[in-house]
């Protein structure tokens, strides 16, 4: 499915900006320079369906690609967060934006929230997990960047994940381990991402 035909929708600046909810989605989130674009394009064995850019939190879009033809699922870019210079007026509409998506939206399946695996999951993911729980939106943690790490780290992020998500009720108790540089990883988030859709 997610080789075959892809289409980008649009960029969506608000909610009121969305196409109709008519088919299951899944949104990709994570701080700026996580891997996420990278990663959509891993997923989707693309080079440039999501842009790479190096200009972190620039627009503030919902960037939205129909899966399938005829689409059956639809995933869902949400902007990235969490960067140092960010102005506080930045942060705010952000997390209007987001928090709005989050809770109004009926056929958000699932949320995919990308952790950096050298940074693990820092205070700023945190809060968004906390967005997460209040929205009651599921959401499973992405490591991403495996290739950066040892195994013995991955490892170590998997054991101490329990304990975090029990403070966190709507995340999804298994963590993916991907590499969009080795490809490693990608049929599993592939898997995820199918059975979020079918839930
Ligand atoms: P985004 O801002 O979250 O969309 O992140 P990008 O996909 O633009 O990636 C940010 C940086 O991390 C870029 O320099 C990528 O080349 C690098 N990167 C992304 N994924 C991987 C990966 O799996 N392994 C390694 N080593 N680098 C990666």
């Amino acid at each position: 499915l997610f080789t075959g035909p892809i289409a980008f929708v649009k960029s969506a600046p608000t909610m009121d900006d969305l196409p109709p909810a008519n088919l299951p989605e899944v949104a990709f989130a994570g701080r700026s320079n996580v891997g996420k674009s990278s990663l959509l394009n891993a997923l989707t064995a693309r080079k440039g369906l999501a842009r790479t850019s190096n200009t972190p939190g620039r627009t503030q879009l919902l960037n939205i690609f129909d899966v399938g033809e005829p689409a059956v699922l639809r995933l869902v870019d949400m902007p990235g967060y969490g960067y140092a210079e960010a102005p506080k007026k930045m942060v705010d509409a952000w997390k209007r934006a987001v928090f709005d998506y989050l809770r109004g939206r009926a056929n958000l399946k699932r949320v995919l929230l990308l952790i950096d695996s050298r940074r693990g999951i820092g205070k700023v993911d945190e809060d968004v997990m906390d967005m997460l729980d209040s929205a009651a939106v599921s959401y499973q943690i992405v490591l991403t960047k495996t290739d950066k790490v040892k195994e013995s780290w991955v490892a170590k992020l998997r054991e101490d994940l329990p304990a975090l998500l029990k403070r966190h009720p709507a995340s999804f108790p298994s963590l993916l381990a991907t590499s969009s540089e080795k490809n490693h990883g990608i049929e599993d988030l592939r898997a995820a991402v199918l059975g979020a859709a079918k839930d």
